[in-house]
């Protein structure tokens, strides 16, 4: 989907919007390919929303160009702002706007009737949509008599009607229960897939951006710090923020040290790691003295054996045992980190007991103080 063959449909570039002298967005570029989810994820207040707006038209920025399909539809410099509804682009808000009076395919009709559309493509292309999000059959039930699911099917069907060039998601499964959402986060991705349409999504749920996204862009006080495949951004963060917000990191305080086999982090214990050619991310930093040194739960093996730990293999104390049926979850204190990890439950494993665990080299990253 991001080959060098892929169509750029949207450019956004150094996009700033300044609320009372507080960048919620800070210099933003980015592209969205055709037919790619592009997922702006990061913590609260971070400036993802903005963003969506600015890409909507619904704020003006105060700096910053964007082409759609080449063109033009936003330059600071230029003083051009091309209005929401000349943008052709489609919107899904966290919360549905529900017209009480309106039926469900009064609702999808209206999107067409604005563009003054004939009434036979306008008959054809709602019965497609509502088919589309799986509402076909519910055409003549008042909207307010959805469930919060079938709503938010409706805003999409609403948005999709009158085949925008994007569709622009601003946390629209958010207020849905955790089972409907998950269901609802496969349901949107089969529904672009098969339509082939264009999505900027925006969340601040780690699993909904890995399960949806093509390409996340990570977001943080305004700015982008990483934009990349989920797995790119997993395997090979390029900062601490973006390995601690895309899965769980686990952190060691630690000093670097050279000794007889080269360089290598001492942890608290006198435990030592190694690490591999790309795990220094100190860069410009000294090299020697504090650093912060992780590892994510996957790259710490538990040793059966009991013995003395060899480089690479620090010591963990047991705090807590959970059960989850088909495994444990280890609640662990070692090196002064407390972490968790998960276990077969063949392992056998008590409160107290003190484990040996094995540490991947090349997958210890280490970070300035
Ligand atoms: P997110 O969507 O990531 O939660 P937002 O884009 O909503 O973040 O907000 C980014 C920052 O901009 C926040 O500090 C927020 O308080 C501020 N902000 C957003 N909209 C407005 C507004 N209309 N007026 C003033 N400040 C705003």
């Amino acid at each position: 989907m991001q080959s060098s063959r892929s169509k750029v449909i949207l450019n956004v570039q150094g996009l700033s919007k300044n609320y009372a002298g507080v960048w919620a967005v800070r210099d933003v570029s980015f592209e969205v390919y055709e037919s790619e989810i592009l997922v702006l994820l990061g913590p609260s207040g971070c400036g993802k929303s903005t963003t969506l707006r600015l890409l909507a038209g619904l704020e003006r920025p105060d700096t910053g160009e964007v082409r759609l399909r080449e063109k033009i539809i936003v330059d600071s410099k230029m003083g051009i702002f091309t209005p929401p509804e000349r943008r052709n682009m489609g919107m899904v808000f966290q919360a549905f706007a529900v017209w009480p009076h309106m039926t469900v395919e009064e609702h999808v009709a209206f999107p067409l009737l604005v563009r003054h559309r004939a009434k036979e493509e306008i008959f054809q292309k709602v019965r497609r949509a509502l088919d589309f999000v799986g509402l076909g059959g519910l055409e003549k039930r008042l909207s307010t008599q959805l469930s919060g699911g079938q709503q938010q099917r409706l805003a999409l069907a609403r948005a999709l009607v009158y085949e925008p060039d994007i569709l622009l998601l601003d946390e629209p499964l958010s207020n849905l229960d955790a089972q409907l959402r998950q269901q609802m986060r496969l349901e949107l991705k089969n529904l672009q897939r098969q339509l082939g349409a264009t999505f900027v999504f925006v969340t601040h749920d780690q699993d909904e951006a890995m399960t949806l996204a093509h390409r996340v862009a990570l977001m943080r006080d305004g700015v982008i710090e990483q934009i990349g495949t989920p797995d790119e951004v997993y395997e090979n963060p390029a900062t601490l923020f973006a390995h601690s917000f895309l899965g769980t990191t686990i952190r060691f305080e630690a000093s670097w040290i050279e000794d007889n086999d080269g360089p290598c982090l001492q942890l608290s214990g006198r435990y030592r790691l190694r690490f591999g050619p790309d795990g220094d991310r100190t860069t410009g930093s000294p090299t020697a003295g504090q650093v912060l040194a992780t590892v994510r739960p996957e790259d710490l093996q538990i040793v059966a054996e009991k013995r003395a730990p060899k480089d690479n293999e620090i010591e963990a104390e047991v705090q807590d045992i959970i059960n989850l049926g088909d495994r444990y979850e280890i609640a662990l204190k070692g090196c002064d980190a407390d972490f968790v990890l998960q276990a077969p439950k063949r392992l056998r494993v008590k409160s107290r007991d003190r484990l040996l665990l094995a540490v991947d080299p090349l997958r210890v990253k280490i970070w300035p103080r």
